[in-house]
């Protein structure tokens, strides 16, 4: 990025984006002053030939701009040092997407851009626009916050989408973001201990769409429904503003109505809607969430030209993401899946709901509330297995509800699951790993718990063909 091509440029936070920024920066010319707090991302700047600068000593009046790490506070609990010290000297504070958004700009091509954010649903909805674009044969850039940095993907260039998953912290970070299209998939209170209150949370992810060429706006929770009617009430120059509903049939706009998204023109009656997309077969779309995620999808295809019949074929053949309600196998009559991103109650229930004859994996690191607010699924649930810290407060809210079996490791808890469900008398059951906690007590990550829970699950033909 030539943005700052002879200038100063402090950049704090060497993880995996900032260090994407430093190169970035310093390819285009730029003087790059990078720091971190701790020692293990400094060192990996040396590793990366990015010169560090102690920016607590710096002449910030020598300064352009400060390059911030998406991780960092801006405003909550309190603006982080360098953040007051980048204020204080008055100059501007920015992120990685920033610096494509004015790279792009630079660029007199078409470079369509979408930008995706939301509360929850976010890599599921980036990952199944690009996989329709691809599988139409077009030229996609995935990436932001889920993979690979934003400016470690291709340029922009005139037939190339970029589809860009955005978090609150990096659209604060991004006050020139302009996306061909926005959009806004839900908003439920998260992250609020870092953005103040929910006002100012949505406030954020509100200027995405405010600053897209054309706004895809949800219309299923009050907050951004409220977001959409304000952006339609006034929209920009040029601005289209449609809504998206993944739980009910619209006047107008995209939607999922009897498992299919159907588009509806303004004006037009309800049964002139195009079918764009089943979701009937797509085994890695199940769930009303996904639902919702599907529709944005299609709709930002929609918007891209494809052809219904490209989008209905995209939406059929997309593959999943690990980690979310992902089958890693089957034996015999039962089917394993891997949810092990659902890391709160709140994400565990989209899986609870979603299947029946359940035998559930669950704890780790307990999150506020535990699985108390998971209760009306019990039904669903043959049995429990608790692994981790958690497995007393879940006792505690199990007992007397749902028969349950402290297991202590995962692989216990596997193998008990497998062998129930085997022998159980229900037509499909399902062994799920959706532990409704995080994962740090086990493990280094919720990925590295579903890889374990995938390679227990690979092994355990073996395992049972022993006992037989
Ligand atoms: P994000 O990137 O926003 O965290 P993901 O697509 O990775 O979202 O999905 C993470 C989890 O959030 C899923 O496993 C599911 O439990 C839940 N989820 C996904 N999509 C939605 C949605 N549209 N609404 C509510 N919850 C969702």
């Amino acid at each position: 990025v030539t943005t700052f091509k002879g200038k100063n440029v402090a950049l704090f936070g060497l993880g995996g984006s900032g260090l994407s920024t430093a190169r970035a920066l310093m390819a285009g010319g730029a003087h790059v002053h990078a720091w971190d707090d701790g020692e293990a991302g400094r060192l990996k700047a040396v590793a990366n030939g990015v010169p560090l600068d102690d920016l607590s000593q710096v002449d910030w009046s020598r300064i352009s701009a400060l390059a911030l790490s998406p991780g960092v506070p801006l405003t909550h609990p309190e603006p982080h040092w360098t953040v007051k010290l980048a204020k204080a000297a008055g100059i501007e504070i920015i992120g990685d997407i920033e610096l494509f958004c004015r790279e792009r700009a630079a660029h007199t091509g078409g470079s369509p851009f979408i930008a995706i954010t939301g509360t929850n649903g976010k890599s599921t909805t980036t990952a199944l626009i690009a996989h329709i674009l691809r599988e139409a044969g077009r030229d996609v850039q995935l990436g932001g916050n889920i993979g690979v940095p934003i400016l470690d993907l291709e340029p922009p260039s005139d037939e190339r989408i970029h589809v860009i998953e955005c978090s609150s912290f990096q659209i604060d970070l991004t006050p020139s973001l302009n996306p061909t299209i926005g959009i806004l998939i839900n908003l439920t209170p998260d992250h609020i201990d870092r953005h103040g209150t929910m006002e100012n949370y949505a406030a954020i992810k509100e200027r995405l769409v405010a600053g897209a060429e054309v706004a895809l706006v949800g219309v299923d929770d009050p907050c951004t429904h409220a977001i959409g009617a304000r952006l339609s009430a006034e929209p920009r120059d040029g601005q289209r503003v449609t809504p998206v509903s993944g739980a009910r049939a619209l006047e107008w706009g995209f939607y999922v109505e009897n498992g299919d998204v159907h588009f509806r023109e303004q004006g037009h009656a309800p049964e002139e809607a195009e079918q764009l997309a089943s979701l009937k077969d797509a085994r890695a779309l199940r769930g009303a969430h996904n639902a919702q995620n599907a529709a944005f999808a299609a709709a930002a295809a929609w918007e891209c030209g494809l052809e219904d019949e490209e989008i209905a074929a995209g939406v059929a053949s997309y593959p999943g993401l690990p980690h979310r309600m992902e089958e890693v196998g089957r034996i015999e009559r039962a089917l394993f899946v891997n949810d092990s991103k659902a890391t709160n109650a709140d994400a565990a229930e989209k899986a609870l709901a979603s299947f029946t004859d359940i035998y559930w994996i669950i704890g780790g690191k307990a999150k506020e509330g535990g699985v108390e607010p998971l209760r009306p699924y019990f039904p669903r649930i043959r049995k429990a297995y608790l692994i981790g810290h958690a497995s007393d407060d879940f006792a505690r809210t199990l007992e007397g509800a749902l028969p349950y079996e402290r297991c202590e490791t995962l692989d216990v808890a596997t193998t008990k699951a497998a062998f129930d469900a085997l022998d159980g008398d229900a037509q499909e059951p399902i062994v799920l790993l959706s532990p409704a906690c995080a994962s740090y007590d086990q493990f280094a990550n919720f990925e590295a718990r579903g890889d374990a829970f995938r390679g227990l699950v690979h092994g355990l033909p073996a395992v049972i063909a022993a006992r037989r």
